[in-house]
Parts: structure tokens; C-alpha cells; sequence
């Protein structure tokens, strides 16, 4: 196993860094090492994708060669774990490919309104719309993929991931992603977590991502969403978005990102 510590930074780079900090430059939360340090890290506008990737200077393109999106982008050590990762990967001759990496609240706009705006939906209510549209898809503004910290990969399929080449990069990355900080937060929901149904492409760097869910909840309320521009957002409280999507997760035994 790779030498993951070096990079387990990433979640608290104020805290992290290499100058000496004294108590009375910085305020006293950024001197423990709770996660109540996340609030100062993450900005709201970042946590509701309200930003640029190809501007914010914590971000990195991921190669060409490693995706078949041009120009997406990755937190920077979110795309460290993943070069470690997909190192081992090629080792063992399985072949990741990223799908989806980054997408900010602009994008995730463009596929909500994309579905909200299918002739099926003809005549539904707003809510029912909303409900169907979030059984794969997030509300803009309430992403992990916003975060930068979460990427889809090879396929949008399960049943892919359950056959020959697919299983045995789903057999592998169940496995070892674990070793490099990626965990599956959608699963089958045997574990009895609430909201969108199984993806096994959808993998997530829990070192930052657990800091940036728990800011989240801070931060964030359903008033954020439901005055967002975007169809249906007036729906955000009444389908419980924050707590049974954002907060529907599968989580390491013993990790519990849900405190609000
Ligand atoms: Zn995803």
C-alpha cells in the first residue's frame, strides 16, 4: 500500500501548513484538529458549486488521457489519490476511466433542466417531477459533484460493473479504492441509507469529502436551494433534499459524516 499519509492533508490545508502558527495569529479553531476546521475552509460558494474549476486554485485538469470529457477538472489532491490509484490499477490491468469528474452549479443546471424538460413529464406536479428526476441526478446546488472530491467512472451502467470486463474493475475497486481514500457512497441501500438509487461508477475521496459534507450541513439550508434558479427548486424542502439526498449516503463503518 501506498504511503497515503503524505496526502491525508487535503481536508485542512490552513491547518497543514508549513509555516510555524502561533495562537495568537489564528483563531483557536484552526488549531484543533476537529472537523469543526472544515467551516473555515470551504467557501459556500464552493460547497454549492457556485465557481469556476478551471479557476479556483485548488483545482487540477485531469489528463487527457484518463478521461473521455475535455477539460474537466479535480481538487488537487483529490487527483493525487487518483493518479496513486489508478497506478495500482494499471498494474493489475484494469483500465479506469473517468466519466465525470467536477461539475459546477451551471452544469448541474443543464442536466436538471435537460430531464425536467422531457416530454414523459407532461402534465406531472413539480414534485413528482423533481422526485423521479433525483432518483439518479442532484439538485443544482446540492452535488457531491460540485465538491470536486467525486468522479463517475467507466460507465453509467450497473449492470455493466456485473459482467466480464465490468466486474473485474468493480471486484478490484471495491477492493482497493479503499486504500486510496475512494469509497462508494451509493450503494444497493441494504444498508438502509435514503436517497439515490445504487451507482457503482460514483466513487468518492472521502478525506475531503467527509470535511466538505459536514461544512455543508453548516453552512448550507434548504432555503439555499429552494431559491436557486433553477425549475422546481420551490420542492427542495418538501422531498427532505439535504437530509435524505446529500446525508443519503453509504459510509466506512465507524465514519459518520452526518452531523448537522
Ligand atoms: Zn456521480
Amino acid at each position: 500500500m501506498l504511503a497515503l499519509g503524505a496526502f491525508c492533508t487535503c481536508s485542512e490545508p490552513q491547518v497543514q501548513s508549513a509555516l510555524p502558527v502561533s495562537a495568537d495569529q489564528h483563531p483557536a479553531s484552526l488549531l484543533s484538529p476537529s472537523a469543526s476546521d472544515s467551516l473555515g475552509v470551504f467557501t459556500r460558494d464552493e460547497l454549492l458549486g457556485q465557481f469556476n474549476p478551471a479557476e479556483h486554485a485548488g483545482f487540477e485538469r485531469i489528463p487527457d488521457a484518463w478521461t473521455d470529457k475535455d477539460g474537466i477538472y479535480l481538487r488537487r489532491e483529490v487527483l493525487e489519490a487518483y493518479s496513486r490509484m489508478k497506478s495500482a490499477a494499471d498494474q493489475a490491468g484494469i483500465e479506469l476511466i473517468i466519466r465525470s469528474a467536477t461539475r459546477n452549479f451551471e452544469y448541474q443546471r443543464g442536466i436538471w433542466e435537460r430531464k425536467w424538460n422531457r416530454p414523459q413529464y407532461m402534465g406531472w406536479q413539480d414534485f413528482d417531477k423533481a422526485r423521479d428526476i433525483l432518483t439518479y441526478s442532484a439538485m443544482p446546488g446540492a452535488s457531491r459533484h460540485h465538491w470536486g472530491t467525486d468522479i463517475d467512472l467507466n460507465s453509467f451502467e450497473n449492470s455493466w460493473f456485473t459482467s466480464s470486463e465490468g466486474a473485474q474493475i468493480y471486484a478490484w475497486l471495491t477492493a482497493h479504492a479503499g486504500e486510496f481514500g475512494f469509497h462508494q457512497v451509493y450503494d444497493d441501500k441494504s444498508t438502509g441509507r435514503t436517497g439515490y438509487e445504487l451507482e457503482r461508477w460514483h466513487w468518492s475521496y472521502l478525506p475531503t469529502s467527509g470535511p466538505m459534507l459536514n461544512a455543508y450541513n453548516h453552512l448550507i439550508d434548504t432555503r439555499d436551494l429552494a431559491r436557486a434558479p433553477f425549475s422546481g427548486a420551490e420542492t427542495a424542502d418538501s422531498l427532505r433534499v439535504l437530509a435524505e439526498f446529500v446525508n443519503g449516503l453509504a459510509l466506512p463503518e465507524g465514519q459518520d459524516n452526518t452531523e448537522r
